[in-house]
C-alpha cells in the first residue's frame, strides 16, 4: 500500500485523481466480495486511502484548532481551503466535469473522520455537499459544468435553501414563491436555518411555483439554483447555536430575485421529488459524522478512565463505568454497519428502500451520538462539565443530528410508512 506521503502527493495532482477515480470504480465495498459466504467487512486498498488520507488530515488540521472554532463561531475557511487542495472536498462531482465521481459509500468514509475531529466543520463542508446533490442527481450537463464546476476550480462552497421559518419537518408548508415572467422566475420569500447560509456561493432552493393549496407537492414546487450574488438575496445574520459553533446557519431573504429558466432543476413541478432524492444520498453522510462523534466520545471517555482514580482504582475497575464504555461501543459498531448499509444501497439505487435504510441509519447513529455524548460527560465527573474538557462540545454538538436532514421523528415517520407499505403489499 501506498505511503500516506505518496497518497497526498498524489491526490494533490489531477492526473492521479483520474488514477484514484480508477481505482475507485473497480472497487465497490460489498460486491468485490472475496469472502466465501458472500459478505465482506473489508475496505478495498483506495478506500483505505481515502480514510487514512482523511484520519490524518483530521489529527494535522481540524483537531488541533477546533475548540478554537468553538469558542470564536469562526467560520473555518482555513481547514476548508486546505482539505479543497488535498482533493477532500466535492468529492461526488462527475468525472466528466473533472472530478472524482465518488459514490456516497467513500464519501461517508471521509465524514465520519472529519466528524472525529469536530462536527462543527464537518457540517460546514456536508451542507455544501448538501447544497450540490439536488445538482448531482437532477442537473442537466450546462448546470453541472458551470455550478459544480465552479467548487473545483475555487475552494467555494455551496448551501441547501429548504426550510423556512414556518416549516421544517412539513415540506409541504413552505411559503417561498417562484412566479414565472419571461424567461425569468421572480422568488419572494424566506428561508432559515441554512447551512453555509452566509458563506455559499450559490444555493439550492425550493419554492412554491403551483399557487394552488390543493395541488399535490409531487408537483407544487420547484427547485432552483440561485446565484450568491443575485440582487435581492439577502443573508441574515449569524446564528448563534448551542454546537457545531463554526458552522455558519442563516435565515435568508428573497425579494424579488430574478433567477433565469435555465437554472430550474429537471423542470418545474420537481422541487419536492428532488428534495427528497437529495436526502437518500445525504442522510448516510449525516449518520457517518454522528458515529464520528460517538467513535470521538468513546475514545476520550475510555482514556480518561484509565487515568482517573476513585475509591483507590482506576474508574475504568468500576463495572458500572466499564459497561458505560461497553455500551458506547455496541453503538458506535451498530451505527457504523447502519450508515455503511445506507451509504451502499444509495450508490447501489435499485431497492425501492433506500430512504428507508438512510433514515435508519440516521436515527439510530443521532440517538447514539447523544447517548455516548452523555455518558462521556458522565465518565468525566465534574471536569465532564467544563469547557477545559473535551466532552461538552461532544454533547452540545451532538444534538444537532437528531434535527437537522429531518428530525429523530420524522425518520421514525418514514421508517413505518415503509414497513407499513411493505406488510400491506
Ligand atoms: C443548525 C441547523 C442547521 C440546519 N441546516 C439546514 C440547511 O442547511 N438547509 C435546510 O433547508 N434546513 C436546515 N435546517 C433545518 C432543519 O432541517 C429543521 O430545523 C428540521 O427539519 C426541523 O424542522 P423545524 O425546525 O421546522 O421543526 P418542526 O418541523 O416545527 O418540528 C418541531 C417538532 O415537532 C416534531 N414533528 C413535526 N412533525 C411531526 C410529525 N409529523 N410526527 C412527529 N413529530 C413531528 C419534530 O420532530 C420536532 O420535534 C437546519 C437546522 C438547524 C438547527
Amino acid at each position: 500500500m501506498a505511503t500516506l506521503q505518496q497518497v497526498i502527493a498524489r491526490a494533490v495532482s489531477r492526473p492521479t485523481f483520474n488514477a484514484i477515480r480508477g481505482a475507485a470504480a473497480s472497487r465497490n465495498y460489498s460486491s468485490a466480495a472475496t469472502a466465501a459466504n458472500g459478505f465482506q467487512f473489508e475496505l478495498s486498498e483506495t478506500q483505505k486511502e481515502y480514510q487514512e488520507l482523511a484520519r490524518k488530515f483530521t489529527r494535522d488540521e481540524i483537531i488541533p484548532v477546533a475548540a478554537e472554532l468553538d469558542r470564536t463561531g469562526e467560520y473555518p475557511w482555513d481547514i476548508l481551503k486546505k482539505a479543497w487542495g488535498l482533493g477532500l472536498l466535492n468529492n461526488h462531482i462527475p468525472a466528466d466535469i473533472g472530478g472524482l465521481e465518488m459514490g456516497v459509500f467513500d464519501g461517508c468514509l471521509i465524514a465520519e473522520e472529519f466528524a472525529y475531529g469536530c462536527t462543527g466543520v464537518k457540517t460546514a463542508i456536508e451542507a455544501s455537499g448538501l447544497g450540490q446533490t439536488p445538482v448531482l442527481v437532477a442537473g442537466n450537463k450546462e448546470q453541472q459544468k458551470k455550478y459544480l464546476g465552479r467548487l473545483l476550480e475555487e475552494p467555494l462552497v455551496a448551501a441547501y435553501g429548504v426550510t423556512e421559518p414556518g416549516a421544517g419537518s412539513d415540506v409541504n408548508g413552505i411559503k417561498t414563491r417562484a412566479e414565472k415572467k419571461g424567461d425569468e422566475y421572480v422568488i419572494n420569500g424566506q428561508k432559515m436555518w441554512i447551512t453555509n447560509g452566509g458563506v455559499a456561493n450559490w444555493y439550492f432552493v425550493l419554492a412554491r411555483t403551483n399557487p394552488d393549496p390543493k395541488c399535490p407537492a409531487s408537483k407544487a414546487f420547484t427547485g432552483f439554483i440561485v446565484d450568491r450574488d443575485t440582487p435581492g438575496l439577502t443573508p441574515g445574520r449569524k446564528e448563534k447555536n448551542m454546537g457545531q459553533k463554526c458552522s455558519d446557519t442563516r435565515g435568508i431573504t428573497f425579494e424579488d430575485v430574478r433567477v433565469p429558466k435555465e437554472n430550474v432543476l429537471m423542470g418545474e413541478g420537481a422541487g419536492f421529488k428532488i428534495a427528497m432524492l437529495t436526502f437518500d444520498k445525504t442522510r448516510p453522510p449525516v449518520a457517518a459524522g454522528a458515529t464520528g462523534l460517538a467513535q470521538r466520545c468513546l475514545d476520550e471517555a475510555a482514556k480518561y478512565s484509565l487515568e482517573r482514580k476513585a475509591f483507590g482504582t482506576q474508574i475504568v475497575n468500576h463495572q458500572a463505568v466499564a459497561f458505560m464504555l461497553a455500551d458506547m461501543a455496541i453503538g458506535i459498531e451498530t451505527s457504523r454497519l447502519a450508515w455503511m448499509r445506507a451509504a451502499w444501497e444509495a450508490d447501489l439505487g435499485t431497492s425501492k428502500r433506500v430512504p428507508y435504510y438512510a433514515s435508519i441509519a440516521k436515527a439510530l447513529a443521532a440517538d447514539v451520538a447523544n447517548k455516548c455524548a452523555t455518558d462521556a460527560v458522565q465518565i468525566f465527573g465534574g471536569n465532564g462539565f467544563n469547557t477545559e474538557y473535551p466532552v461538552e462540545k461532544l454533547m452540545r454538538d451532538a444534538k444537532i443530528f437528531q434535527i437537522y436532514e429531518g428530525t429523530a421523528q420524522i425518520q421514525r415517520l418514514i421508517i413505518s410508512r415503509n414497513l407499513m407499505a411493505s406488510y400491506a403489499s
